[in-house]
């Protein structure tokens, strides 16, 4: 505890520092994929939906562009105002879903994975009016509360390689492009598995996260 001086005025300034517990040995993983319409899949096939929030993003950009063109200063602090309430909106939105899923986690003695970010942009194929949407969308700010929120909760969190996640079968291996028929399903050329592809992303992440989290807590094997 400290006490510090600014502007001729004293304040306590009191640091209270709650200890993280332990994280505990998971039973399994949620893996959770990340996406456009549907913010979050999970591989229990839950999906949390970002519709409402892109409706409330299309809407917002439309009255932005109504008070950029009219560029008076009352238009511009009106202007502020907007975007501050967009960004409010959006992180309240990752919020709440990172808090369902951290604690579904919790009761259920698993972890999550997700899949690591920087690669996303190339494996989304997006049509031209969407990729302004993807570089602006809360990715990023979705993941930071799922670490943030599960480290709090002593939840293993994990990220995994995303490569080929919405193409490969789960159930047999076999990765091509012409799995993924459509945006919305999956289904296996080789051995016919069928399902929606978000759920069938998820079921992938989960299963890159079981053998990732074997090989991190493998003990250490000495050579002969
Ligand atoms: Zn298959």
């Amino acid at each position: 505890m400290t006490w510090s001086s600014g502007a001729g005025k004293w304040y306590l300034i009191a640091t209270c520092e709650i200890p993280e517990p332990k994280v505990y040995e998971p039973v399994d993983f949620i893996g959770v994929d990340r996406g456009i319409a549907n913010l979050a899949t999970t591989s229990d096939a839950v999906n949390y939906q970002g519709r409402g929030l892109l409706r409330y993003r299309s809407w917002s950009a439309r009255k932005r562009a109504e008070l950029q063109r009219r560029n008076t200063r009352s238009a511009n602090r009106r202007l502020a105002r907007r975007a501050e309430k967009e960004h409010r909106h959006a992180t309240h939105v990752n919020h709440r879903i990172s808090k369902e899923i951290v604690a579904v986690a919790q009761r259920t003695a698993r972890g999550i994975a997700v899949e690591q970010l920087d690669e996303i942009r190339e494996r989304v194929r997006l049509r031209g009016d969407q990729r302004a949407t993807l570089s602006s969308w809360p990715f990023h700010q979705l993941g930071a509360h799922l670490a943030y929120k599960a480290r709090q909760a002593g939840v293993p969190y994990i990220e995994v390689d995303p490569s080929y996640t919405s193409q490969r079968c789960p159930h047999c291996g076999h990765t091509e492009r012409a799995n993924r028929p459509t945006r919305d399903h999956f289904r296996c050329r080789r051995c016919g598995l069928a399902g929606l592809s978000d759920v069938v992303a998820g079921v992938n992440v989960r299963n890159r996260a079981r053998s990732a989290w074997a090989f991190v807590t493998m003990p250490v094997l000495s050579a002969a």
